[in-house]
């Protein structure tokens, strides 16, 4: 089945795949996306390719599980791009969950060698599974924005367009632009029609949110680190512990940035020692 430009999955892998992303954003808040190229169903001619290009990061021709068999078996598989955001100040985290998501709907993960947690595999590509709905808990992880937050919107007015992905607001430069833009995963994408004068003021109101967000402490992630968050104001770093917290400044648009786990150290021993 055609999910998007160089994405082909069988029909029951294509369900399987819908329902883990419906799972990501009910529970998490997260659209998870497969990883640009072809990286669902790939066709011999392109694993050659990337066997060329990627070496031991692509199976050898006729041995991957993008292309259908794997092991002998039937097998398709999918590259996950974003799993890490399923919880973004936790990589450990983040992979119990995706793990846990894959088991809802039966793909498994971490089958393949060298290791590649991106990369999920369903070992029964051609059954539609049972599930119509799979009922889920939104409980207690659920992330405290609202989903639509993450829907891009294209903002239509006689001024021209923009797009409203994130939290930002930017203006396409030409139609075509607007025309090159394209959701690939099937995600939705929302047009909002409006007059030019309500156009600008959410150009003008995004641009304003900017400044304040500006004005708040930076999130850091500490990079081959243990999961530690910081937050750095004014020239300090401390410990963010508060997941609360954390969320709030997210919400409010607080910028983040990922720190080498060395640099976090010696600005705090500066700190300790002044
Ligand atoms: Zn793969």
């Amino acid at each position: 089945m055609y999910l998007g430009p160089e994405f082909y999955l069988p029909s029951g892998t294509a369900a399987r795949w819908r329902a883990l992303q419906r799972l990501g954003l009910e529970k998490y808040g997260v659209w998870l996306v497969p990883t640009p190229g072809w990286n669902g169903y790939r066709p011999l001619s392109i694993q050659y390719q990337y066997r060329a290009e990627l070496g031991i990061w692509a199976a050898v021709p006729r041995t991957s599980s993008h292309g259908l068999t794997f092991n002998g078996r039937d097998m398709a598989a999918i590259d996950v791009n974003n799993w890490r955001a399923l919880a973004p100040w936790s990589e450990s985290l983040a992979w119990a969950r995706f793990v846990a998501l894959c088991r809802i709907v039966g793909f498994i993960v971490d089958f393949v060698s060298p290791q590649e947690l991106w990369h999920i595999g369903d070992p029964d590509p051609y059954t539609i599974p049972a599930f119509a709905v799979v009922t889920i808990n939104p409980g207690t992880t659920r992330m405290p924005e609202p989903e639509e937050d993450d829907m891009p919107t294209i903002i239509s007015s006689p001024i021209g367009q923009s797009l409203s992905i994130g939290g930002v607001v930017v203006p396409f430069p030409t139609p075509d632009d607007v025309k090159s833009t394209k959701s690939t995963t099937g995600a939705p994408v929302q047009i909002m029609e409006t007059t030019s004068v309500m156009h600008s003021s959410i150009i003008a109101a995004a641009a304003r949110q900017d400044a304040a967000a500006a004005q708040l402490p930076i999130v850091v992630y500490a990079q081959g680190g243990n999961g530690t968050v910081y937050i750095y104001e004014a020239g300090r770093i401390d410990y963010l512990t508060e997941e609360t917290v954390l969320h709030d400044l997210l919400a409010r648009g607080a910028q983040s940035v990922t720190w080498p786990q060395g640099e976090i150290d010696s600005l705090r021993k500066q700190q300790q020692g002044a």
